[in-house]
């Protein structure tokens, strides 16, 4: 077993005032802690699974801050928070490069063998021994995106929490090993995406959506009316090959990107879309995996006379123009509107 994971049941209020750069020195590393309120079984909150994704501790920390009652808290209900990659929020990055990615290695994952891998199988036996109300794990994306909640089963409690964030909600099963698909077996789950770090608003809406979560008697568990979201479906995942150097709209690199491609993020792109420029005789610029990850890319992408473009309507999410992101992460998403399937939904 893993000794990675410290769990507590109490939290000093100082801790509500230290950022995410400074808990590592505080916390000494990831860390669940069990705060008792008014009713159970507990929410389960968990941010910084991407250390430099600070707006889920940002809002979790403004919400108990309101919740302070003389040296302590008053809970309308538990809250479980796991405070995850601590090591890599102090230096501000998603993960450190000797680290796994935080949101990749939870029990269903498609890797093993990491000390991380025990930590989060552990985070969710825990879990699975206290019983969960809901689990809402918090998180940033780089490009221009809207705010959004993603389910990884389509059942109609966690759908209702989704649709409790906004209107658009994003189902997905791939990658695997995320905190929300793993959390899944215990209750209602889903993931929040709350756009970039530092601003405003994602902390606002994060925090304005967790507090309503506390204060929730119950999650409807009837059917989700399907005026009353935009359900989308991810079907593949689309990355840059370690082999290919990329730029953005300079045309230097062997693909070049458009300087503005994130603007294209939920919107449905119409075939024929320009993606990048390709140098020379790149064929196939880009990997595309759809959900059983077989290569898929000739069936949302050609190569024109150097150009890159779309081949069916697709519609991309986290299109990012950060390569960084991209390079550890991926380029975007491609989804579809999935509305249709709503009446599957359990
Ligand atoms: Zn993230």
């Amino acid at each position: 077993m893993t000794d990675l994971l410290r769990e507590v049941d109490e939290m000093p209020l100082s801790v509500l005032d230290t950022p995410a750069s400074s808990l590592h020195d505080i916390l000494g590393g990831p860390t669940l802690f069990h705060l008792a309120g008014q009713r159970e079984p507990a929410l389960f909150v968990s941010v910084l699974m991407h250390g430099n994704e600070t707006s889920g501790w940002d809002s979790i920390r403004q919400v108990l801050r309101g919740f302070r009652s003389g040296e302590g808290l008053d809970l309308p209900r538990s809250l479980s928070l796991f405070v995850g990659n601590t090591a890599a929020a102090k230096v501000g990055v998603r993960h450190l490069p000797d680290q796994p990615d935080y949101n990749r290695v939870w029990p269903g994952s498609e890797t093993s063998g990491t000390p991380e891998h025990d930590l989060m199988r552990q985070v969710v036996d825990t879990m699975a021994g206290r019983e969960i109300f809901a689990s809402v794990d918090v998180h940033n994306n780089t490009g221009l995106n809207p705010h959004y909640a993603c389910v990884n089963v389509l059942e109609h409690q966690s759908l209702h929490l989704a649709a409790l964030f906004g209107r658009i909600v994003v189902y997905f099963v791939r990658p695997r090993g995320v905190a929300s698909m793993a959390m899944a077996a215990l209750g209602p789950s889903v993931t929040l995406e709350c756009g970039k770090v530092g601003q405003p608003r994602g902390v606002e809406h994060a925090a304005e959506y967790l507090e309503a979560c506390l204060h929730l008697a119950e999650i409807p568990s009837h059917r989700v009316a399907t005026h009353d979201i935009d359900l989308y479906h991810t079907v593949a995942i689309v990355r840059v090959p370690p082999q290919h150097e990329f730029s953005f709209g300079d045309g230097q690199a062997e693909i070049s990107f458009s300087r503005n491609l994130d603007t294209m993020n939920f919107r449905e792109l119409p075939v024929g879309s320009l993606i990048a420029e390709c140098n020379g005789a790149l064929r196939k610029p880009l990997d595309v995996r759809d959900e059983q990850d077989h290569a898929v890319a000739e069936r949302y992408f050609r190569v024109e006379d150097g150009r890159l473009v779309t081949r069916v309507p697709v519609m991309p999410s986290m299109l990012t123009c950060n390569p960084e992101v991209i390079r550890q992460d991926c380029l975007c998403y491609l989804m579809e509107r999935y509305n249709d399937h709503l009446a599957d939904a359990g």
